[in-house]
């Protein structure tokens, strides 16, 4: 029997995480403070004595008994709204946070692996994105609490697995979507699905010529498994690869919820907002045998139907 360490494990992702691991039986300790997660994203685990949750900082040192084979390190506020909410948790759960969930790995010679984001990019000048291009950041803008922090988080795993020889896998994640997330996370997909359920305006960005690619949930996770389980390093994108405006998807979400809603234009809220992001995914295809699965349609309407729910509109 084997056993994991998910830090941010009660988050969108990191529940689904959860639920594979332990589907593929591997016992789970989450370590998450609930900065954005929720206790609600895993009840339906609490009875089984294969799953425990261990509510505590990951930025301060982590203490897990017993014997561990994995640590997956999912823990970051994620969201833009994160980025001027809370920008020194976010540089230190991707430092500090980073560093104590390596040590953990080390000191239980454990597989590392490192939730890192298509972010690493920023705003990118090579389209679509392949791992090989060092992306175009900036440092000292709104975004660059997270996107740094990713990349060190990126170089600090790299730097463990030269030094100490640990087992580390490093996946670049691509915008993803799905039932789990906050309906007030900030992220497009929930403000969009609730606005267009509760008739408000549909509030697009900038001119909503920006593009993005949506990846759901499952197909990620898919994604995770095989690296895990595969002799890859990465770092490796995993994402959808069907690209579209945010003016198209505003659209195409006020289709599929049959709304009213008016759609509207606002100022971008981060200057350094990516004009276009679409990951390559030829190394996940070749090295892993993965793709996505899911269509934005299909995915679409499970994640509406558990908005839905949500606001009592089911
Ligand atoms: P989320 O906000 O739902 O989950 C993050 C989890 O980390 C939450 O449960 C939160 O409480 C926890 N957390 C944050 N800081 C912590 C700390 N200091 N100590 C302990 N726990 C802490 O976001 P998500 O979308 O599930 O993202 C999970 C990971 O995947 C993040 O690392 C994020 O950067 C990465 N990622 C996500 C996407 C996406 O599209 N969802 C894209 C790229 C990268
Ligand atoms: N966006 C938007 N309206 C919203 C929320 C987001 O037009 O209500 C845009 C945002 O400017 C960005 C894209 O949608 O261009 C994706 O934003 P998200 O916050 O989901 O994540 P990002 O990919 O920017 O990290």
């Amino acid at each position: 029997m084997s056993r994991a360490v998910i830090t941010g494990g009660a988050g969108f992702l990191g529940s689904h995480l959860c639920d594979k691991l332990l589907a593929e039986g591997i016992d789970v300790v989450v370590v998450d403070n609930l900065v954005t997660g929720s206790e609600g994203n895993f009840t339906h685990l609490l009875n089984s004595s294969r799953f425990s949750f261990v509510n505590q900082d990951v930025s301060d040192h982590i203490t897990v008994d017993g014997e561990v084979d994995f640590v997956f390190h999912l823990a970051s506020p994620a969201s833009p709204i994160d980025f001027t909410t809370k920008p020194i948790q976010i540089m230190k759960v991707n430092s500090l946070g980073t560093h104590n969930a390596l040590g953990l790995a080390r000191a239980k010679n454990a597989t590392f692996f490192l939730a890192s984001t298509s972010e690493v990019y920023g705003d990118p000048l090579v389209h679509p994105q392949t791992e090989e291009y060092w992306g175009n950041v900036n440092p000292i803008g709104i975004r660059g609490v997270y996107d740094e922090g990713k990349r060190f988080s990126e170089a600090l795993t790299l730097a463990y697995k030269r030094m100490h020889g640990i087992n580390v896998k490093i996946v670049r994640i691509f915008n993803t979507y799905g039932p789990r997330m906050r309906l007030d996370d900030g992220r497009v997909v929930p403000n969009f699905v609730g606005q267009a359920l509760r008739g408000d305006p549909i509030t697009v960005y900038g001119d909503g010529k920006q593009t993005r690619s949506f990846c759901y949930c499952t197909d990620l996770i898919d994604g995770f498994w095989k690296l895990v389980t595969s002799k890859e390093t990465g770092p490796i994108n995993i994402g959808n690869p069907t690209e579209r405006t945010m003016l198209e998807f505003a659209e195409e979400i006020k289709r599929l919820t049959n709304s009213n809603s008016e759609i509207v234009f606002e100022e971008l809220k981060t200057p350094d907002d990516p004009k276009q992001r679409k990951p390559d995914i030829t190394k996940a295809k070749n090295l892993l045998g993965w793709e996505p699965k899911v269509s934005l349609e299909d995915g679409l309407h499970s994640t509406i139907e558990y908005f839905a729910k949500k606001l009592g509109k089911a």
